[in-house]
């Protein structure tokens, strides 16, 4: 029988493997006298520990370091040959499925463009399965063989997604792709996943408290907090886009009035070019090619009516970011999405100046302003970190679900 002590001796040691394994992942730290000055655990317990990550394949020794007047010290380091994690963005637009190893370095990737509003769930299950069976094969496994799949979508996540951008109302999603994958997946908010990966492995590392502005077609945040100074962050969801600027401004997808996201979307910003330019001013198909091709006509050619559009926009974004600073005090704001990246390279320095001019000077002081660094993969490497924290978090206990 079981005892209680023995319950709490197992549960402890549980818990200092997630807190050491936690540590090593993040780059916290990089040998056995880092995580014993930091854990605050005697030797003989990070020893312990360290002993078993390393014979359960989740941790290797790589070389040494010399210490002053010491003996050198093993360098621990995450062995990414653990396994591997996928990660799924459900985009308006598009989906993509991502194969990652569990350090979160890409290894594939597949995307299927289609309109995610207009389609059954149940058939964007079906597809998101058909796109994670390829890229498993892809390195010889099947979807039984992964750490975890993490599914970032717009909206609520959890047992069932709400999402007016898809029309989605309880949408029992991680059941439905349970049945096909055999385990349940993770299913959360994309920006609030998109901010977690800006702080392990993007623009906020280090920070305390960071907000990423998750730009597309809508507008999304996620506000990451640290526990205290040096402490982990955790990551909450921001429906920024749906703050209202305007009371009498144009009906959002959401149903109100005036929403910052129809001024900031990229299809707010295309229709507002359209307005001053005739109904089809554009070479190119699609949102994200007709985006570019506004910044291009702004930037490289100096279009007047391209560069009063992406004007105005650089206005509503930059009071939204103010907005933002002076409720939450952050020390990073980072402009994330592919809509977010390309605006940064019109717009930054704008963007920077009108938020300056809007938020309180003593909480502008705090913030640093800046764009962010996970490239196309960031909404998959997001979605990614959904089941690697989970993995974490069990001190890397093997099987999802
Ligand atoms: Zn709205």
């Amino acid at each position: 029988m079981t005892t209680r002590t023995q319950k709490t001796t197992r549960d402890l040691r549980w818990h200092n493997r997630a807190d050491l394994l936690t540590r090593l992942y993040l780059g916290e730290c990089t040998n056995r006298n880092d995580l014993a000055s930091t854990s605050g655990l005697s030797a003989a317990t990070i020893s312990n520990v360290v002993s078993d990550l390393i014979a359960d394949g989740l941790v290797g020794e790589n070389g040494s370091q010399s210490s002053a007047g010491g003996r050198p010290r093993s360098l621990l380091r995450v062995l990414p040959d653990f396994g591997y994690v996928v990660g799924v963005d459900i985009a308006e637009t598009a989906i993509r499925v991502g194969l990652f190893d569990w350090t979160l370095e890409p290894i594939a990737e597949e995307v299927r463009s289609v309109a995610t509003a207009q389609v059954p769930p149940q058939k964007v299950a079906d597809q998101i399965l058909s796109e994670i069976a390829a890229v498993t094969a892809r390195v010889g496994i099947t979807p039984a063989g992964l750490l975890g799949v993490g599914v970032g979508v717009p909206g609520a996540g959890g047992a069932v997604i709400h999402a007016p951008t898809l029309g989605w109302s309880a949408v029992p999603l991680a059941g439905l792709l349970r049945d096909g994958l055999g385990f349940a997946p993770e299913v959360d908010n994309g920006a609030m996943a998109l901010g977690q990966a800006e702080v392990w492995r993007g623009a906020a590392r280090g920070s305390e408290r960071a907000v990423t502005l998750l730009l597309g077609i809508g507008a999304g945040g996620a506000l990451s907090m640290a526990a205290g100074p040096g402490g982990r962050a955790r990551s909450f969801t921001l429906e920024w886009g749906h703050t209202v600027v305007d009371l009498d401004g144009p009906t959002c997808r959401c149903g109100a009035r005036g929403c910052l996201e129809t001024y900031i979307g990229a299809e707010a910003i295309l229709a507002r070019y359209a307005a001053t330019r005739g109904s089809t001013p554009f070479a190119t198909e699609g949102v994200v090619e007709q985006l570019t091709e506004l910044v291009d006509r702004a930037v490289q050619h100096r279009e007047p009516a391209a560069r009063t559009v992406l004007d105005t926009t650089a206005g509503y974004l930059g009071a939204g970011i103010s907005n933002l600073i002076n409720l939450v005090a952050p020390d990073r704001v980072i402009i994330s999405g592919w809509a977010g990246a390309l605006l940064c390279q019109a717009l930054l320095p704008a963007i920077r100046l009108i938020a300056r001019r809007h938020a309180l000077p003593y909480l502008f002081e705090l913030a640093r302003i800046e764009p962010g660094e996970l490239g196309h993969t960031s909404g998959t490497l997001g979605a990614a970190t959904l089941p690697v924290a989970r993995l974490l978090a069990d001190g890397g206990r093997r099987g999802p679900g």
